[in-house]
């Protein structure tokens, strides 16, 4: 939205439809809670939706509520970025069993969102997490914190209380490659370490062991014993996962080596699919896609024949896949913007579509529950109210969000 805002200047004018009664998607319900100063983006992205050229409307599932196809009768141009969240499946015999869940719907969990729920995870003693990317390091991380670290974040209290009582004492964080070439970053290694009062033991199969890189030896670098009693972390490279193993729950996870071929049973209470996520459903008919997201041409959506569906534009997750953060958005972001530019340029000034705002007219005259930005200033004042109360810099109050934002624009 910034990248349109400072292109197209004074006379634009923007209309966000969005599913949650909450803006930020994943920089909100994805980026872990302790991770404050990265999750202030939403806070950028919040003062965005303020600017006086956009409209917003929360609680609206384009999909459901506005087919995709008629969107383009509102506006000069479309752009999708309804991100990439599908939970990949694991794909291994048990992965069906109690026990197994996905990470996508644990962070949502610990990220307030309102469709999460408490995972049987913490009900576990060992937690076997499949995938060391940046997620399943996070995962990890959370589970095993020092719940008074939390305190001065934005988890909410529920979910705080819930860790404090959680029976986790273990987690191992599998991965396929060594770890010069595990799939997380450095940093993520480095913000385990920061944590004193967690055992940390590096595992590697034969042949899979650091070479000297930066990744290997921050890896290297984070093992240490940890206090008597403490809680253990321990981070597997050179393993993929081959069995869950279980009767009515899980009891095992079953590992080979991929350096050797070696069987190795790990025993676990339960086991978090943390394999990334992709654009499921999401994607409309007709178009394009490749690996679960976009079909795009500098993001410029393209059909399943790989012609450019007009007016159409797409960025974020939706348009590369679940991977890339911050920073990497904001460069996508631009080159979307910038070829949607260019197409308005060549296309020239005959546009006969409605106003931004007539879609706004007709999901009211259709019956959604929308609310706008008047409705998400009472949601945000509501939830600061509360992070005050506890002490804490804010709370999300996210199940009553709804009920606030329509409340306040007396819908
Ligand atoms: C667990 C986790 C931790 C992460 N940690 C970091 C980190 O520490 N640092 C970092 O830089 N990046 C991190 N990321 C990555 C970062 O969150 C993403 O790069 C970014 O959020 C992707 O933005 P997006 O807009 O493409 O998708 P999203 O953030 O998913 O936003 C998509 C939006 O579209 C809405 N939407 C979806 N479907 C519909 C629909 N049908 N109708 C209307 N609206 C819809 C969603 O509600 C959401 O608001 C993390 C991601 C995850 C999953």
């Amino acid at each position: 939205m910034r990248a349109l805002l400072e292109r197209f200047g004074p006379d634009v004018c923007v209309t966000v439809l969005e599913k949650s009664t909450t803006p930020g998607g994943l920089a909100r319900f994805g980026i872990a809670p302790d991770h404050q100063s990265t999750r202030r983006i939403a806070r950028t992205l919040e003062a965005i939706l303020l600017d006086h050229r956009v409209a917003v409307a929360f609680n609206v599932d384009v999909g459901t509520d506005v087919r995709a196809g008629e969107l383009n009768e509102y506006a000069d141009a479309v752009i999708w970025a309804t991100g990439a969240t599908h939970p990949r499946p694991l794909g291994v015999p048990g992965a069906g069993l109690d026990g197994v869940e996905y990470a996508i719907e644990l962070v949502r969990w610990y990220t307030g969102h309102p469709n999460g729920t408490r995972p049987h995870v913490l009900d576990a003693t060992r937690v076997a997490v499949i995938g060391n990317g940046n997620v399943g390091l996070d995962i990890a991380r959370i589970l095993l914190a020092d719940p008074t670290t939390l305190a001065s974040t934005e988890m909410p209290t529920t979910v705080q209380a819930a860790l404090s009582s959680s029976s986790v004492d273990e987690v191992v964080v599998l991965g396929r490659k060594e770890p010069d070439r595990a799939a997380h970053s450095a940093s993520e290694v480095l913000a385990l370490a920061a944590a004193e009062d967690i055992g940390i033991a590096v595992e590697t199969c034969a042949g899979a062991a650091p070479s000297g890189r930066f990744l290997g030896r921050a890896v290297e670098a984070a093992a240490r014993p940890g206090p008597a009693n403490g809680k253990r972390l321990v981070l597997r490279y050179g393993f993929e996962p081959v069995e869950v193993r279980g009767h009515d729950s899980v009891t095992s996870l079953v590992v080979r080596g991929t350096c050797e071929g070696e069987l190795v049973e790990i025993e676990c209470e339960s086991v978090v699919a943390a394999i990334g996520t992709d654009g499921g459903g999401q994607i409309p008919a007709g178009w394009g896609s490749v690996d679960g997201h976009v079909l795009h041409s500098e993001g410029r959506v393209l059909d399943d024949a790989g012609n450019a569906i007009p007016a159409t534009y797409v960025t974020g997750w939706m348009k590369r896949g679940a991977s890339g953060g911050v920073g990497t958005n904001k460069r996508c972001a631009q080159q979307t913007v910038s070829t949607l530019a260019r197409d308005l340029a060549a296309a020239g000034p005959s546009r006969d579509s409605k106003s931004p705002s007539a879609i706004l007219e007709e999901l009211e005259r259709r019956g959604v529950s929308y609310f706008g930005s008047e409705g998400w200033r009472a949601v945000d004042r509501a939830e600061r109210a509360e992070g005050r109360a506890s002490g804490a810099f804010r709370r999300p109050a996210a199940r009553e969000a709804l009920a606030i934002g329509l409340g306040a624009e007396g819908r």
